[in-house]
């Protein structure tokens, strides 16, 4: 088991209203969660930024899942990380693999994002990920290593950023990755982040692990060395959330 702080986010992704998003603020608001021991994160649409960021914990923080890589302009339909501040956003997800895949982000886009962000004052939760086709083709380290790099190349302050590492064949799936498989990445990607970056950003920058995470399989993967944590998407809008939040408590 690591040193480094837990992390654990929930991912509402395009999920839930108003009074949903109420039910789910009020479950953590009431929940016994050691915010000493986890950093507890929430990442609503960001329509609902502000309305969540007002009713839920002071010490959770509250993530967009996506924005721009400029302040502002003639840029439709998009968010600028000035307005996720605005709106008491803290963090931004970013490459998030349905972004990727289904709106067709490129590893030089998110990394422009993640500059952006940063530059801007937000913490960055940035995401990495392999197919399952580039898995069974060995591809694995390969692609993560160039997605990785994309984003490092970005990044001054590694204080203000926290990695997830989500194998897009185990999102949404079901399938989770087993904690031998999900440690072994999670070990290769803190070796290079040692030999690419620093040894000291390697020992200190969280690396979650996302994909089918729920509260049956939490404990086991969070016992692993490399495993700082999660990003959660389909448990966390329900209420075992708060046993994956506590899953080393
Ligand atoms: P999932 O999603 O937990 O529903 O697999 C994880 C994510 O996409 O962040």
């Amino acid at each position: 088991m690591s040193q480094r702080k837990f992390f654990v986010g929930g991912n509402w992704k395009m999920n839930n209203l108003k009074k949903d998003n109420e039910k789910l603020i009020d479950l953590i608001n009431n929940a016994n969660i050691n915010y000493d021991q986890t950093e507890v994160l929430v990442s609503p649409p960001a329509l609902y930024l502000d309305f969540v960021r007002q009713k839920i914990n002071p010490q959770v923080h509250v993530a967009a899942q996506n924005c721009y890589k400029v302040e502002k302009g003639a840029f439709t339909g998009d968010i600028s990380p000035a307005m996720i501040k605005d709106c008491g956003g803290d963090f931004v997800i970013l490459g998030h693999s349905e972004r990727r895949n289904v709106f067709g982000e490129s590893d030089q886009l998110i990394g422009e994002k993640v500059k952006h962000a940063l530059e801007s004052g937000l913490n960055v939760l940035p995401c990495i990920g392999e197919k399952l086709e580039e898995r069974e083709a060995g591809k694995t380290e390969e692609v993560v290593f160039r997605q990785m790099k994309h984003i490092a190349d970005n990044i001054k302050d590694w204080a203000k950023v926290v990695i997830a590492y989500e194998p897009v064949w185990a999102i949404g799936t079901g399938k989770t990755a087993s904690p031998q498989q999900a440690q072994d990445v999670h070990a290769q990607l803190r070796k290079w982040l040692a030999s690419n970056v620093s040894q000291a950003v390697a020992d200190s920058t969280r690396i979650l692990y996302g994909g089918s995470v729920t509260a049956a399989n939490a404990k086991e993967l969070a016992t692993q060395p490399d495993i700082d944590g999660f990003l959660v998407g389909g448990a966390s809008l329900k209420p075992e959330i708060v046993d994956i939040i506590n899953a080393r408590a």
